[in-house]
Formats: C-alpha cells, sequence, structure tokens
C-alpha cells in the first residue's frame, strides 16, 4: 500500500520535473553534441585518463527533458558541473570494456592495457567541468577523473570522418529527442554486400520489434544505418589466426572468450556513428560462427548468420539499452568474482537480497509466492526470486524460471528485465 502511494505522488511531480529539464536545457545547452576522447590506461589497480580529442558533433539524441540520469545504472558516471555556478547540469551513468578488462586474470596480473573512449553531452553555451566516477568494490562512485572545457577552445575539431558513408532511414517515428535513437553499423560487409547488409538489418529489426517490450513501444523508437563498407568479409577470429580488413575490428575472442565479440576501435566506431542522431549502437558482424556482446550505453554486436542470430541480437541489446545482467550461470566467463555475494548489485535483473520488500522488482511478486522461489512446474510461471543468475548458481537471484538474458530463447524477457527496458524507454521519450 505504501508503495502505491509513493508511485501515485512521483506520477504528479513527473511533468514538474520535465519542464523543470526542458529549462535547464535551454539554459546551458545548445544543439549538437560535445564528444571527449579519452585513452584509459589501467595498470594493475591504478588507472590513468589522458584527453586524447575534443570533438562537435552534429548531433545529440538524448533527452532535454532527462538531463540528470537518476537511474543509478553502470560502471561508471560521467557528471557535468556548469563551470561559474557550479550547477549539475548533466549526468550519464555507463559501462566500458575497461571495467569488464579489469576483473580478468591479465589484470589483476598487475598486466596493463589502453582503451579508446568517449564522453558524450550536450553542446554546452559555457565552460563546463567534467568528472568521471567509478564504483569502488562496495558499488559507491568515487571520482576518478576531471577536466574542464570552455566550447570555445578552438582546438575542438569539427572534423566529420567517413562523409562517403550514406545513411539509410530504417525508421522515422519523430524527434530524436522525444525518441529512443538507435545507429546501425555494420563491419565486415564489402561495398558489394550493400543489399546483403540492409536485408540483414530488416531481418533484425524484425526480431527486436516482435519482443515485448518492444512490440508495443515500436512507435518510440527511430532507426538508422550507416551504410559503413569494410576492405574484407567478415570479422577477426585470433583462434583461427583469421584476421581481416574489418572497419571497425570487431573480434571474437574478446577478453579470451571465444564467442565475446567486441571492438576496441572506438574512435571509428564514434566518427562513423556520429553521421546520425544516436542514443544506442549496434554493430552488426557479417559472420556465420555464434558471437556478440554487449555493454551498457557503448554497443551491443551480433553475427548476421548464425541458428541463434536473432537471440544474440536481442539479448546483447538488452545489455547495452538497459544495463541488463546475464541471468545464467553455469558457463564458462573470463570475469572473477563478477558480483560480489554481500554487494546488492546495480543490474535491475538480478540480486542479492531475499526480502520481497527489498527485492528490486518485490512489487512484482504475487502474496503467497514462497521467496527464494523454487524452480518447479509449480512455480513455472510465477514472478519471484529463482536462486541462479549473474555466472552464479548460488546467491544470486533473477525473477523467472527463464528470460532472454538467460538461455538461448526468443520465448520472452522475465518481469523484472521487460518493466527494466520499459523504464530506459520511458528515460529516453518521456
Ligand atoms: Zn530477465
Amino acid at each position: 500500500m505504501r508503495r502505491l502511494l509513493l508511485l501515485s505522488v512521483a506520477f504528479q511531480l513527473l511533468p514538474l520535473h520535465a519542464s523543470a529539464q526542458q529549462d535547464l536545457f535551454d539554459r546551458y545547452f545548445d544543439k549538437g553534441c560535445l564528444r571527449v576522447d579519452l585513452h584509459h590506461t589501467g595498470i594493475g589497480e591504478d588507472e590513468v585518463y589522458a584527453i586524447d580529442a575534443l570533438i562537435r558533433e552534429p548531433y545529440w539524441a538524448g533527452n532535454p527533458r532527462n538531463l540528470i540520469d537518476d537511474m543509478n545504472l553502470g560502471e561508471h558516471i560521467v557528471r557535468v558541473f556548469d563551470l561559474a555556478t557550479n550547477t549539475l547540469v548533466f549526468s550519464m551513468g555507463y559501462c566500458s570494456v575497461y571495467a569488464e578488462w579489469a576483473t580478468t586474470d591479465e589484470a589483476l596480473g598487475g598486466g596493463a592495457k589502453t582503451f579508446h573512449e568517449s564522453l558524450l553531452m550536450p553542446w554546452p553555451k559555457a565552460p563546463v567541468q567534467i568528472r568521471v566516477e567509478k564504483r569502488d568494490g562496495r558499488n559507491i562512485f568515487r571520482s576518478v577523473f576531471d577536466l574542464t572545457v570552455d566550447p570555445a577552445d578552438y582546438h575542438i575539431t569539427t572534423e566529420s570522418r567517413y562523409s562517403h558513408f550514406k545513411v539509410k532511414k530504417v525508421m522515422e517515428n519523430g524527434d530524436p529527442g522525444s525518441k529512443v535513437d538507435i545507429a546501425i553499423l555494420a563491419d565486415g560487409y564489402r561495398s558489394d554486400e550493400i543489399h546483403k547488409m540492409e536485408n540483414d538489418v530488416e531481418k533484425f529489426m524484425k526480431i527486436l520489434f516482435g519482443v515485448e517490450p518492444f512490440r508495443s513501444r515500436k512507435s518510440d523508437f527511430n532507426v538508422r544505418l550507416v551504410r559503413s563498407v569494410s576492405g574484407q568479409s567478415g570479422v577477426d577470429n585470433p583462434r583461427e589466426s583469421k584476421y581481416r580488413d574489418n572497419l571497425f575490428g570487431l573480434s571474437f575472442n574478446s577478453l579470451e572468450l571465444d564467442r565475446y565479440m567486441l571492438s576496441l576501435e572506438n574512435r571509428t566506431i564514434r566518427d562513423v556513428a556520429a553521421k546520425v542522431p544516436y542514443d544506442q549502437i549496434i554493430i552488426l558482424a557479417n559472420e556465420q560462427k555464434y558471437g556478440g556482446g554487449g555493454i551498457f550505453r557503448l554497443y551491443s554486436t551480433c553475427v548476421s548468420d548464425n541458428e541463434f542470430d536473432g537471440y544474440i541480437f536481442v539479448h546483447e541489446f538488452g545489455h547495452a539499452f538497459a544495463g541488463l545482467a546475464d541471468e545464467y550461470y553455469s558457463s564458462e566467463v573470463a570475469y572473477n568474482e563478477m558480483y560480489p555475494l554481500d554487494v546488492e548489485p546495480w543490474e535491475p535483473n538480478i540480486t542479492t537480497l531475499l526480502d520481497p520488500e527489498r527485492i528490486k522488482w518485490g512489487h512484482l511478486i504475487a502474496a503467497g509466492t514462497p521467496v527464494p522461489t523454487p524452480d518447479d512446474s509449480i512455480h513455472a510461471g510465477a514472478t519471484g526470486a529463482f536462486e541462479g543468475a549473474g555466472y552464479s548458481a548460488k546467491g544470486l537471484y533473477r525473477s523467472s524460471h527463464d528470460c532472454i538474458m538467460k538461455s538461448k530463447t526468443l520465448d520472452g524477457f522475465c518481469p523484472a528485465c521487460r518493466e527494466a527496458i520499459e523504464r530506459m524507454i520511458d528515460f529516453h521519450t518521456r
């Protein structure tokens, strides 16, 4: 009952909150995007950021009514302050390849590695302080890097690369400021494979918008394809010494996991994506071998021609778009203690807590459902807390018997995932 009351109060406050944020945008920001490119180096336990470039891009596709990200998702958060008044004017949580690498044997053994990363924000009218924070072992954000940027600085480049790539509008439903804008980039497609590229995109859009809640919320999305072409077909596969001239350098065996397919060529990804307004990047690999990857608010990747490609596409988009965790728990992964059992994960679809009053999706659990919930035929369709999630068979719980984040199925997202996806769509559109 108390929960219901709180919800109705929050709902009444929403319009006021939204218009106040629109005022914030008009006061501090202009059209366009400030992109801060950074080299992020990890050496054992230490990490260092260095500025690579400052770039003015034509589009910022975010929601001007939601400049402050209060969802508390992601391993990092960037906070932007108006320098003159010390006012928080923008924030956004996100994840990085760096944060995943930092949990691998290579990193824990003292190895060093540099990753290229970008921070994106609406174009500030006046000098800003930009702060990057990262979660510590207790999941509390700690400041790791600060810089100031004066938008009048003549070092800020407006150079537009890859101007020969053409854009195809796959689905247009309205202004980027009130839609989820997806940029699809293609990797490992030669210039004579553009027809296949476009057909592959059509195939995956049918699959994605056939799954709830994307099906019901389809009109909240814009989808644009940048017809990015590579010199050769396919992507890199180190375990078979197969290296291709693919534009984004997508590669299997990322973080030494064969099916994990990431790109470390962030600058190229951002330069190509900048041709369209985007909130979310999907990189499609012209490949048959099973593989994909998804990092929250960075990108998702998927192969084009595998028997499970539809499932991979939707599953990885779930990671990248809504910050969903994996719900499976029996397969080999590269991470060490990804989720310490005495810290509640920030991901919306897994929990260490067993008190229905405190579980993130507790309001979805019907009265009388036992918690933990036995994974038997009686509770097969129930929403509860089922043990086994986040690569751990014990101590981590998911909301449902099955989910697209758990097994190779397109049968649907569990209730916790569905609600998290809806929340994210709302964040971009309301
Ligand atoms: Zn789920």
